[in-house]
């Protein structure tokens, strides 16, 4: 398809989040009588999931410590449910448990559940969370947690799937995604608004607006719009940290072992929830060897082929080179290991199963921003940007709000999210987990 020598609307990366704002904002534009999906089109500059939204672990999950970013994922979690066939969705659940350490927080987010209408379950009490657990998987017997926030909705999704599914969705709505058109820079006009896209094939011309969606290569396209590297950060004690670095990169360590998927089922056979675990009990490798006796987390999901989920980030010093994505830099060699290990102590049926671990296309790099949460702002008079600070497979209801503020409405949802934050010191609390995301 050839590139259009203009656009009302240019959207930027065909992954979750452009592919859902393309799509909203065609039914919008329909709904209102204002136009159709002809007048959207979408640049990629690979093909659709090509970024982190194709190998997201797929977590859909409400377990947030910041009021803001639960009623966030609460619309999410509406946007997976209203068409789960199409998202590859899989509402099974999600079970958070910690150590006592963290059960002020857990104990906080089950409450704002309580009160926003998310359906969850807390247990708090180390025999009473035991008794959960076994009661949905026998061979549970993982120490040191006293803490559990059991969500009866969430789950996970398959994520090119789901991809797909969007794109799907785009196209009958008449969008035009185009794939291998890189997006290289931005003309601007007089008054800083952008006036035509650059692109390997050509400029295109704004007719109104432009969204940028771009994952992990965010601090690419801030350098694009002029955007300063480093800010001054305001707390909410009014504290300012001079010249935080905007971005930093984190590698995400995932890995799977390959098992019959059904041998991770539920005491009566059914799907297992999302499982993930903090504790501060010592960790052991089933030949007895000590790994770590400080806190430590792993998260994991019931795959096509086995189990697959993750552990905690690392920090990557410096810049990385993304393409082609997904690249791994300094990714911790004990990290199989580690896992398979945190695996044997949750359940006695992962016992042995080292050997099993494979080597697959599982990890990446995210992009994080100063405080690890969003920004979801207009960084130009007419370029809108979906920056989630690899919080984001799991918002799908994000391009849902900002079809809406497209449109000239105010999103309550995306307002916490705006880039003054950081300035005014309108920041968001911060939990005990010992993820960036939580
Ligand atoms: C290993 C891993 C596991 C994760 N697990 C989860 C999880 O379980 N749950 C969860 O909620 N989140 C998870 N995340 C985070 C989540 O994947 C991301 O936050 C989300 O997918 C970002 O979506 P996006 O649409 O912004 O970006 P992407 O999906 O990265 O899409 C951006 C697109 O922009 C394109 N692009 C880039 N530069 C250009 C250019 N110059 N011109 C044109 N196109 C361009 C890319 O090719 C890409 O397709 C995980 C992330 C990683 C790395």
């Amino acid at each position: 398809m050839d590139l259009p020598a203009s656009s009302r609307y240019i959207v930027v990366g065909a992954g979750i989040h452009g592919l859902s704002t393309a799509m909203h904002l065609a039914r919008e534009l329909k709904q209102r009588g204002l136009g159709d999906g002809s007048d959207v089109v979408v640049l990629e500059k690979s093909q659709p999931g090509a970024g982190a939204s194709g190998i997201a672990c797929g977590v859909v999950r409400n377990n947030y410590f910041q009021p803001a970013m639960s009623e966030l994922m609460q619309a999410c979690v509406e946007v997976w449910e209203s068409d789960p066939a199409a998202y590859h969705y899989n509402p099974v659940g999600y079970v958070a448990l910690g150590p006592k350490v963290q059960e002020s927080d857990l104990t906080a987010v089950f409450e704002r559940h309580e009160r926003i209408g998310y359906r969850s379950e807390l247990i708090v009490g180390e025999a009473e969370v035991a008794d959960h657990m076994r009661a949905l998987f026998p061979d549970w017997r993982a120490k040191g947690v006293t803490v559990c926030l059991h969500e009866h909705q969430g789950g996970f999704a398959f994520n090119q799937e789901s991809v797909d599914g969007l794109l799907g969705k785009c196209e009958a709505e008449g969008v035009r995604v185009l794939s291998g058109v890189e997006v290289t820079g931005f003309r601007s006009a007089q008054d800083a608004s952008v006036a035509a896209v650059e692109t390997s094939a050509g400029e295109i011309e704004v007719g109104e607006q432009v969204v940028i969606a771009p994952g992990p290569w965010a601090q690419r396209f801030w350098t694009l719009l002029g955007l300063p590297s480093a800010i001054d950060v305001r707390t909410p004690s009014g504290e300012v940290h001079e010249s935080v670095p905007m971005w930093t990169y984190w590698n995400l360590q995932e890995g799977e072992i390959t098992v019959d998927p059904l041998m991770f089922a539920t005491a009566d056979g059914g799907a297992p929830p999302v499982i993930h675990l903090d504790t501060d009990a010592p960790l052991y490798t089933d030949e007895g060897v000590l790994l770590t006796d400080e806190l430590w987390g792993i998260y994991y999901k019931r795959d096509r082929h086995g189990v697959q989920g993750g552990a905690s980030p690392l920090t990557v010093d410096g810049d990385v080179e993304l393409d082609p994505y997904p690249s791994t830099t300094n990714v911790d060699p004990s990290f199989p290991d580690m896992w398979c290990a945190a695996l044997s102590h949750a359940m006695s049926r992962f016992e042995g199963c080292r050997p099993l671990y494979k080597t697959a296309r599982s990890g990446g790099v995210g992009s994080f921003t100063a405080d690890n949460f969003p920004v979801f702002d207009y960084m130009r008079p007419n370029v809108y940007c979906i920056l989630d600070s690899n919080h984001g497979y799991k918002m799908i209801g994000v391009g849902r709000e900002v079809a809406k503020v497209l449109l000239g409405e105010h999103s309550s949802l995306l307002y916490p999210f705006r880039f003054e934050r950081f300035a005014t010191g309108d920041l968001h609390p911060v939990s005990h987990s010992p993820y960036p995301w939580s």
